[in-house]
């Protein structure tokens, strides 16, 4: 049975290339600092960032998570979107493992937190609350849409975050399609965080890993959190090497994963029942309400080998990714409409 996998990007296989990079990788023990393959790894994305330093983790989840524990003192709150990821797809590790206090706000309609509601929910000095530490945003912002955040909102997030002390940290698993799709360097995307994590493991198409920037003091910090996490990583530059070939091969072709997102989106609004605007749909996320059917429609399709994700609520996401072509949208948008009618 053909398949279509649309449930994520985190189903990509890696490249040929990639597995040519990692079966002739030159490895060391990077716990010792001593894998060429991850130390070029890390320097040619803390350049592309625009930071001083980068760390290879194991994923985002980790990523964030080191984020946050080298910036952030147990008993102190980090205020972030009620979508946001690390709130609610993380298993409230900071919370739970790390001690830091969630202060969630919602998240506006185009992905961002309202500024006024940032600066209200900063909170110092009295006894009853836990300081803030940090801001944390997504980009894209995946649960909204997969919409870009743009530099001008960071500037202004960054400057509320700097007159109150706080750190700013930007979860960018999709960073690289927000970048992609505002015709941005990812550089100029960041350039107002403290730090940033991508992952390699996405649209970047590589198995595993993801990356953490930012300065040299706070990336040590983070490096010793990965390690006492249990991820100190041996001959990781196996690991490593799919990475460069992420950043080197996978970061252009992007465009095309978000124009057959766009291409799925005018399908799916063709079919009765569907109701979602294309336009709407910036990088490789498209969100839709499924028709109220009589029947389990997403099992049929599922059983017709289209994959698709419901997300809590019923929701539907389904993400283009390398892998899926123009013809596996077409094939996916048929499959759909066939059960969705008959
Ligand atoms: C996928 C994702 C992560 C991290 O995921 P891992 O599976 O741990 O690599 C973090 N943030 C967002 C917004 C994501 O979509």
């Amino acid at each position: 049975m053909r398949i279509v996998d649309l449930r994520s990007d985190t189903v990509t296989q890696p490249s040929e290339e990639m597995r040519q990079a990692i079966a002739t990788a030159e490895l060391g023990d990077d716990v010792y600092g001593e894998d060429p393959t991850v130390n070029a790894l890390e320097n040619m994305a803390s350049e592309m960032l625009g930071k001083e330093a980068g760390l290879l983790v194991t994923s985002g989840t980790m990523g964030n998570f080191v984020s946050i524990l080298a910036q952030c003192e147990r008993g102190q709150e980090i205020i972030l979107g009620e979508q946001t990821h690390i709130y609610n797809a993380e298993g409230g590790g900071a919370s739970t493992l790390g001690g830091v206090a969630f202060h969630p706000i919602p998240n506006t309609n185009i992905g961002t937190l309202d500024l006024n509601q940032v600066e209200n929910a900063v909170r110092f000095g009295n006894i009853h609350w836990s300081p803030t530490a940090m801001v944390a945003i997504e980009n894209t912002q995946n649960a909204c849409g997969g919409i870009p955040i743009t530099p001008s909102y960071m500037s202004d997030l960054s400057k509320i975050a700097k007159s109150n002390g706080l750190r700013v940290h930007v979860d960018g698993a999709r960073l690289f399609n927000a970048a992609v799709c505002l015709e941005t360097p990812a550089s100029e995307l960041v350039k107002d965080a403290d730090t940033v994590t991508f992952c390699l493991s996405k649209g970047l198409s590589a198995p595993v890993g993801s990356i953490v920037c930012g300065d040299k003091t706070t990336i040590a910090k983070a490096r010793e959190w990965r390690k006492t996490l249990g991820a100190g990583m041996r001959q990781a530059g196996i690991i490593a090497a799919a990475g460069i070939v992420a950043l080197n091969t996978m970061i252009e072709r992007l465009s095309d994963d978000h124009a057959n997102a766009k291409r799925l989106a005018k399908g799916l609004n063709s079919i009765p029942g569907f109701s979602i605007d294309p336009e709407s749909v910036k990088t490789n996320l498209v969100f839709a309400e499924p028709p109220e059917a009589p029947y389990d429609l997403i099992n049929q399709i599922n059983n017709r080998g289209v994959l698709i994700n419901a997300r809590p609520g019923g929701t539907w996401r389904l993400t283009t990714h390398y892998g899926i072509t123009s013809e596996d949208v077409d094939y996916a948008i048929d499959v759909i409409k066939s059960e969705a009618v008959s």
